[in-house]
């Protein structure tokens, strides 16, 4: 069921729950005929995916435009061509990830098969975010047809632009009966939830996180969150301030600072906060021009409601605001801001902050450092820069995160050989690259004996009557 939404995101044609239900429905017949099962067809489905990516550039763009005065480059980058990059690959390695994998067996079994089926779970539910509304809805529904299954997929309300692009694209492409985009907002996850799927991937805040989590557990469904939370950065004295800044204000500022990924706040000396915010004066100017509002190059707050959340955090911060701290509510503008001198129990500290405001939270040492992240829930990534091999080896074994990246922001999200996702609070499960494939496939575990008579004589005895002669005491 596709329907349309008004500019506000809201739904002018509600689905009928049994719509939704039928559409559930729909997606499990045409696992059950065993027809998304066959390398050929998910190479197909995958190819046509990929022509669509290619056909379609510039309407993904002009969505992202739309949705989040998202710029050219920032599009591609990290929506457009990562999902035909992570297409390509997944499409090159498609057959070796799919063949059942021989794992070593041990002298009892020299005579028998022992193997690993990659087997598809049956129908999948991948729910997106709106931050990056393509890439993060899609990728996994890629993921989902590489391992064979059919997929339902439920794109973020807020992002419109994007949904609608993606509910009136992906019919013309992909077999209409394995893969169903469902638009709406929580009233229809909820009618979604109360349906029967065999894997739900979501991706989105660790509250409703919670929400999805408790309804996969009717159905003992298995589930991989991709959740939220505040990212910190730890930086010492030892590295070049210059690079330093400009990595981490890319990463702050990117997307106009809503990104899963963000570094949320710093943690730092005094010293090395009055450097960093020396430096970041620069790059600011450099970046964005005296009027950051006209640079093309800084993206939008999402909607009214995000704008007045990060409003407020920053009417409440005026007192510590040293860079930035203008807004503009009319364009949903907010400027590159940087708070220093901020303490723990600052309004700025309490949430992940998902915009383009950067708190420094003076400490002493790294141990201060660690002490401060451990006392707070898991994030999904944590940030060093130092090049000191004692300090990161004493944050890599004293701390827990979904992932690390070192004297970078981001760039980790691009190894497609890294596993991508968090812990506690910030998520269960991980993906990106094979580990997607792997995601959305059940390792299902195979011993094929056979009747050879010496096989039968070496196992014989397990048969009763029972002798002690068999068992070592
Ligand atoms: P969100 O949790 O508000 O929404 C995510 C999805 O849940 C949407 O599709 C929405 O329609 C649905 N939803 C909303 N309310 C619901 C309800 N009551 N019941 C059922 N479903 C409901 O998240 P968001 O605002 O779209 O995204 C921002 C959050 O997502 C941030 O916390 C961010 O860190 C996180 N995020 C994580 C990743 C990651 O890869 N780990 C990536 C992007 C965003």
């Amino acid at each position: 069921q596709v329907n349309t939404m008004n500019g506000n995101g809201i739904n002018n044609l509600k689905p009928k729950s049994s719509s939704i239900a039928e559409s559930v429905q729909r997606a499990r017949d045409t696992f059950n005929r065993g027809v998304t099962r066959p390398i050929k067809w998910r190479l197909q489905q995958l190819n046509n995916l990929l022509r669509m990516y290619e056909e379609n550039r510039n309407a993904m763009i002009e969505a992202l435009q739309k949705d989040l005065r998202r710029s050219k480059m920032e599009a591609v980058l990290l929506e457009v061509d990562y999902l035909i990059n992570d297409l390509k690959s997944t499409i090159h390695h498609l057959e070796d990830w799919a063949k059942p994998e021989k794992p070593e067996k041990g002298f009892v079994n020299m005579l028998d098969e022992v193997v690993i089926y990659n087997d598809p779970y049956g129908v999948a539910l991948v729910i997106g975010a709106w931050n990056y509304p393509l890439q993060l809805l899609l990728l996994p529904v890629s993921g989902a047809i590489s391992a064979g299954n059919t997929v339902i997929l439920k794109p973020s309300e807020l992002s419109v632009a994007c949904a609608n692009f993606v509910a009136e694209t992906l019919p013309k492409y992909l077999d209409n009966d394995a893969v169903i985009v469902i638009e709406g907002g929580p009233q229809e996850t909820t009618e979604l939830l109360k349906q029967k799927f065999d894997y739900i991937f979501f991706t989105g805040g660790t509250s409703i996180g919670k929400i999805i989590y408790e309804a996969a557990v009717k159905n003992l469904t298995p589930v991989t969150l991709e959740l939220g939370g505040k990212s910190p950065v730890y930086i010492d004295n030892t590295v070049d301030m210059v690079v330093t800044a400009k990595r981490i204000l890319w990463g702050k500022f990117i997307n106009a600072g809503q990104t899963c990924i963000a570094p949320d706040y710093v943690l730092c000396t005094r010293e090395v906060q009055d450097k960093f915010v020396a430096a970041a004066k620069k790059i600011l100017k450099e970046w964005y021009g005296s009027d950051a509002q006209k640079s093309p190059d800084l993206g939008r707050i999402i909607n009214g409601r995000h704008f007045n959340r990060l409003q407020a955090i920053v009417d409440a911060s005026k007192d510590k605001i040293v860079i930035g701290g203008s807004y503009d509510a009319n364009d949903k503008f907010i400027e590159p801001t940087i708070l220093t001198d901020v303490t723990a129990t600052d309004k700025i500290m309490q949430d992940e902050i998902f915009g383009p405001l950067l708190p420094i939270v003076p400490i002493e040492n790294a141990f201060e450092a660690i002490q401060f992240i451990n006392e707070r829930e898991k994030p999904l990534v944590l940030y060093v820069f130092s090049t000191s091999k004692k300090v990161l080896s004493s944050i890599v074994d004293n701390t827990s995160s979904g992932g690390m990246c070192v004297n970078d922001t981001m760039m980790h999200m691009g190894v497609e050989t890294l596993p991508f996702g968090g812990v506690g609070a910030s998520g269960i499960g991980a993906y990106h690259g094979k580990k997607t494939f792997d995601t959305f496939t059940h390792k299902k575990s195979c011993l094929i004996k056979n009747f050879s008579p010496i096989g039968e004589k070496l196992a014989s005895g397990r048969y009763p009557p029972y002798t002690d002669s068999n068992i070592n005491f």
